[in-house]
């Protein structure tokens, strides 16, 4: 039988942990999230970009992990950094999707998703259907637990992945589906939401679901060996 690989994903957001253990998940791979853990890390999402939240979140984690006392038996740590990136918004929410709405506020932390899509239709209003073209962008940073190691070494072990997917803003939301801009997201090929067309077709061709790919064919290829050190 070949041995477990535990691997943690570092998010607090339940809906992309469950969209991640439907892809990784499987025989051989134990997938623990920040609820298996006894702390709250709330890392500051610092970057300009997708892939450095990705890392700033992965690196946090695995450092902690790292120490002895607290390591769950976790190999590796997988943060994933997304958003929405929309055409006529020169790119905006991007990576201050999760909290676009309070950016106008002050107020700290993520937006409610319904507060966030209601500012995006605010924005959005009047433009016609053919410039209402935006994508999803996931980046994945999947960092080793290398136990005593410092986190100089584990970032420069650190692996990324990414993942797009294109489409279209709906003119009001749709669907019940998801989480976040999925009642406005209309993938393309598609004339629904992702928030209507379910869970498998979201996970077949969505940004994460490309990225997590990409992931698990380095992972197949066998290049991806785990080398933290269980306790
Ligand atoms: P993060 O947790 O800092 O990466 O923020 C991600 C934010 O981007 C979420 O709060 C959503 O607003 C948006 N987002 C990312 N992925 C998706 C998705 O799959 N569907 C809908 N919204 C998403």
């Amino acid at each position: 039988m070949p041995a477990m690989t535990t691997v943690f994903i570092a998010t607090g957001n339940a809906h992309k942990v469950e969209e991640i253990r439907m892809v990784l998940g499987g025989p051989g791979r134990l997938i623990l999230s920040q609820r298996d853990a006894p702390v709250r890390l709330e890392p500051e999402e610092t970057g300009s970009t997708f892939r450095e939240n990705a890392r700033i979140k992965a690196l946090t984690w695995a450092t902690y992990l790292a120490m002895e006392v607290c390591n769950l038996g976790v190999q590796w740590v997988l943060a994933d950094d997304s958003g929405l990136e929309v055409d006529a918004l020169k790119g905006a929410p991007g990576v201050h999707s999760a909290r676009f709405a309070a950016l106008d506020t002050g107020r700290p932390g993520n937006s409610p998703d319904g507060e966030n899509n209601a500012k995006l239709l605010r924005l959005m209003a009047g433009v016609a259907p053919v410039l209402r073209t935006a994508r999803f962008r996931c980046a994945l940073a999947l960092t080793p637990v290398l136990a005593g190691a410092d986190a100089a070494a584990m970032a420069s072990a650190t692996l990324e992945f990414d993942g797009t997917c294109d489409g279209r803003l709906l003119d009001q939301p749709s669907g019940a589906g998801g989480f976040g801009y999925d009642p406005l997201f209309v993938p393309e090929g598609f004339d629904r939401p992702f928030a209507e067309l379910g869970v498998d077709v979201k996970n077949r061709l969505s940004h994460r679901a490309r990225a997590l790919a990409a992931l698990g064919a380095r992972w197949d290829s066998g290049l991806i060996v785990p080398t933290g050190r269980r306790p």
